[in-house]
């Protein structure tokens, strides 16, 4: 990341006071379209072996991808912000005016993760106001778009970094104690990126200065997969964390030691992970162990310590916390068989989010009031700002439901009625 990108620094579409000029006016002659916006982001960040996107927080894939978000502002006019976290925005109309109607998603990715999560939001985005500006659509409130930084976690460990520290949902202290697997700290991060980590926390003149939020988001399900309809509406967002399992044990020979001397963490792990699996089928939750570090992870030598994480969603809070209580019981008791230390720390958790009914039921009405409505167990940065913010998502068809994965897939033409359905939204909001 360049110096240019510093939140000091006024894009060219601002004024000399570094105020956005008012700008409801027509595009510049030539956008890029959907296709052209998909086909240049898809190879930034992808894994030639697996075909899947690694575009961590703060790396060289997620600064290509900011580049390309800055240049699809500038190639339209708006007026290009970074914020204190990270998080950049394009605005048409005056970014401090207030009540503004907000889209996006993020850019980032899970390890080899699909195209579409977080993108098809933000190119849909770009896509909509081209949209709007054809349809000769006049803004009467401020448009932003939005890409959220470090939305999956996948580097520090915690989703939705930078919705959560605009949001006063994690401090800068508690920020600056996230770390990647290699102990870089977020702060050394942002800095090696170009980015000044002493500002980053809570930011809400900014939220203030919303009006509604809508992120539109590939579909992590199957729930469209077999209705008429391209396009759904979110009702909520199940309550979901992450939970870091710690398993002490001995490390030992693994040729000299007899079976019954040993202390073998990774036995305690294994059983762990097969409780979870019948402890979320027996209560309706969902629980997985996606992510395991053994020490000394040698294949001679039995662990001296197996660290696990589990993630784990429930329709609700109740439910949540017994599965979480039934899978720490399950691993404590056989830790005590095995001679093995069992440590549970809640490293990330996000309540239950029912979003607003009013600003769902307006955007029922405005895609023709016959949409789907649905729920959902994956998190979102509109989670994360609906306790501050009118925020609302709509979902794109997923033929197979599969997410985080380079399957992940949507059709073309659902796509393209993702682009529509978001452009009615934004001119029903924006332009009335
Ligand atoms: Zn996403």
């Amino acid at each position: 990341m360049t110096e240019a990108d510093n939140p000091a620094v006024g894009s060219r579409s601002a004024g000399r006071n570094g105020r956005a000029q008012p700008d409801h006016g027509a595009a510049p002659a030539h956008t890029p379209s959907f296709h052209e916006m998909w086909r240049d982001l898809l190879p930034i960040g992808r894994d030639a072996a697996s075909g899947g996107y690694r575009r961590f927080a703060w790396t060289g894939a997620d600064a290509d991808c900011r580049a390309w978000f800055r240049a699809q502002a500038e190639s339209r006019g708006l007026t290009y912000e970074l914020d204190r976290n990270g998080n950049q925005w394009a605005w048409l109309g005056d970014p401090t005016a207030g009540d503004a109607v907000v889209t996006g998603s993020h850019l980032d990715s899970v390890p080899d993760g699909g195209a579409f999560d977080g993108p098809l939001g933000v190119v849909s985005s770009f896509a909509a106001l081209d949209g709007l500006r054809a349809r000769g659509a006049r803004p009467t409130r401020p448009l932003a778009i939005v890409n959220f930084g470090d939305e999956e976690g996948a580097r520090f460990g915690l989703a939705c970094v930078g919705s959560r520290l605009a949001a006063g949902q994690l401090t800068p202290d508690k920020a600056a104690r996230l770390r990647d697997a290699d102990g870089v700290s977020l702060p050394q991060a942002m800095e090696r990126a170009g980015y000044d980590p002493e500002a980053i926390g809570a930011d809400p003149e900014r939220l203030a200065r919303i009006g509604a939020f809508v992120e539109l988001h590939v579909e992590q399900g199957r729930a469209l997969a077999d209705t008429p309809q391209a396009v759904g509406i979110a009702s909520s967002i199940w309550p979901h964390g992450r939970w870091r399992f710690d398993f002490h044990g001995e490390a030992n020979h693994a040729g000299t030691t007899r079976l019954q001397d040993r202390r073998d963490p990774m036995l305690t792990y294994a059983t762990t992970v097969l409780a979870a699996r019948k402890k979320a089928r027996l209560t309706g939750a969902l629980a997985t162990f996606g992510k395991v570090a053994v020490e000394p992870n040698g294949v001679n030598a039995i662990p001296s310590l197996v660290r696990g994480w589990l993630d784990s969603r429930a329709p609700d809070q109740t439910t949540l916390d017994l599965v979480i209580a039934e899978i720490e019981k399950a691993a404590v008791e056989r830790g005590e068989r095995d001679g093995v230390d069992v440590r549970v720390t809640r490293e990330s958790f996000t309540p239950v989010v029912e979003f607003g009914h009013a600003l769902r039921d307006e955007l029922g009405r405005l895609l023709g009031g016959d949409v789907p409505v649905l729920g959902t167990g994956a998190g979102h940065d509109a989670g994360i700002l609906s306790g501050d913010v009118p925020t609302a998502m709509l979902f794109v068809r997923n033929p197979t439901g599969v997410s985080h994965s380079p399957a992940e897939t949507a059709a073309e033409d659902d796509c393209l009625a993702g682009v529509i359905a978001l452009t009615d939204v934004l001119e029903g909001l924006a332009c009335r």
